[in-house]
């Protein structure tokens, strides 16, 4: 069996015991643990004279290979182009879109450092997997540095509508640099769409047979992969954790009611205000359910030094206290907000305890939330799942409640309807979305993408 090389801007923690929050380290342990190999990435750590080689620590199977960043590279790199620039354009935010020539460079300089790092560590018969818009530009760095070995490249967020791409300066070097990988994977057949569009529209190319597309002489193949969970481990831990104190609590201090549940980064992609909107709505338009229902939000803070990030926090402590002024009662407070992580046990538990699983993006590339909400429904008395149909998800998980997070009064709806359903309908629409989720769990994810990526080896674009 091949090594895997897996390359993403941080690595998962490597102590036992530590929370992640992020959906790509969940879902890429699992997958790494059973092939073995490296994971190389940012350490988390800010130095003033970055080492070159990476640190190395084993960890049964997995090597972790660790690169510090240089301060100017944490501001113009990770929060710059990374997260000021592609994140909300990614997400069709044009309006909260920074660029800067000097995030480009910064960009491309610390794609090649990631790929002058991994070079030695390489042996032939390795398949690398690079991760996300962080590093785009990374197997145009390793092909120049005279690697061979098959180089993968899976978005883990959605590939914007081409127009709002060019908008982007130099869009045209970034996807030349993409069209470097062999393969290209994005989550869903819309995102694939996008690409197509932007190959045909922008760059002048052509899409060939097999997948491939064709682009600024460089050939590579483009196909959809939705990621997605460890079915079965999610549904074990939520079996385990219902009982355990943690959900006796929260049950008891529900006092009968109903919980709404909602986990998500504190992103301006998820949705939140508007999320308090709906069921501030829905408090205001159903009498019958005050004092009937409580939404538990959990959003543990992410990337707090860009500035949009402080902004949507404030507006969201402001959301949920206006509610709570507006709606509590002596015995019940409607909004608990909680603006911290707790590990994918407790949350799991938690899932299996809420009624309602609400998941309202305006944008996402999959959300991982949604498909262990379903997960984790206790098979006799599932909750229901209302979804964003601008989650990736939302292409597989059809038997949600699918919702517009822009419409206010859909969303609100959508809550009250899946608060009344019926236990069979309920059982139906959970049976098809775990369906769904037995047949691609990560396992099944990762074995595609790398048996594609065995396969898309192709001689054009070695150096
Ligand atoms: N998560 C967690 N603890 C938290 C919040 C989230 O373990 O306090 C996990 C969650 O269970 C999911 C992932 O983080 O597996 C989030 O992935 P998703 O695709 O929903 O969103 P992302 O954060 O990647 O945008």
């Amino acid at each position: 069996m091949n090594r895997l090389i897996v390359v993403s801007n941080r690595v998962a923690p490597t102590q036992r015991g530590r929370t992640s929050t992020g959906g790509l380290a969940v879902a890429l342990l699992a997958a790494l643990k059973e092939n073995g190999g490296i994971w190389l990435g940012w350490s988390g750590e800010v130095t003033a004279a970055p080492a070159r080689a990476p640190k190395m620590v084993t960890v049964g199977q997995i090597t972790y290979a660790t690169l510090d960043l240089s301060q100017k590279e944490y501001t113009d790199y990770y929060n710059g182009f990374a997260n000021s620039s592609l994140w909300p354009l990614f997400h069709y935010r044009l309006d909260l879109s920074v660029f800067s020539r000097q995030f480009f460079d910064t960009y491309q300089r610390v794609n090649a450092r990631f790929a002058a790092a991994l070079v030695p560590l390489l042996k032939p018969g390795d398949i690398i997997w690079i991760h996300d818009y962080h590093l785009m530009m990374m197997a145009d760095a390793l092909r120049r540095g005279g690697v061979k070995q098959p180089i993968g490249f899976f978005l883990h967020t959605p590939f914007p509508a081409h127009q709002i791409l060019t908008a982007l300066p130099r869009d045209k070097t970034l996807i030349r640099a993409l069209l470097a990988y062999d393969l290209i994977g994005f989550q869903t057949e819309g995102d694939l769409v996008e690409f197509h569009d932007y190959i045909l529209h922008e760059a002048g190319g052509e899409l060939l047979d097999d997948n491939r597309v064709r682009a600024f002489r460089r050939t590579a193949r483009a196909q959809v992969f939705p990621i997605s969970i460890d079915t079965n481990n999610v549904a074990n831990l939520a079996q385990q954790s219902q009982r355990s104190r943690r959900n006796t609590r929260l049950k008891e201090s529900l006092g009968g009611r109903d919980l709404i549940v909602g986990v998500d980064r504190l992103d301006y992609s998820k949705g939140l205000v508007e999320r308090f909107h709906a069921f501030e709505h829905l408090l205001q338009r159903y009498n019958d359910l005050r004092n009937r229902v409580v939404l538990m939000q959990i959003a543990p803070p992410s990337r707090a030094d860009v500035a949009e990030y402080m902004e949507i926090r404030r507006t969201l402590e402001t959301a949920a206290g206006h509610i709570n002024g507006r709606f509590a009662e002596f015995d019940w407070v409607p909004v608990r907000y909680l603006n911290k992580s707790f590990s994918h046990r407790a949350l799991m538990g938690f899932f299996r305890t809420a009624r309602v699983g609400l998941v309202t993006p305006l944008r996402d590339g999959m959300n991982l939330v949604a498909k262990e909400y379903i997960a984790a429904q206790s098979p006799r008395n599932p909750g229901v799942l209302v979804l964003s149909r601008f989650a990736g998800a939302a292409q597989e998980l059809t038997s949600a409640l699918i919702v517009n997070p822009f419409d206010i009064e859909d969303v609100a709806d959508a809550l009250q309807k899946a608060l009344k359903m019926p236990l069979e309908e309920r059982r139906e629409r959970w049976r098809s979305a775990m369906d769904v989720l037995r047949r691609n769990d990560v396992t099944a994810w990762r074995e595609k993408f790398v048996e594609v990526l065995r396969k898309s080896h192709t001689r054009h674009n070695r150096a």
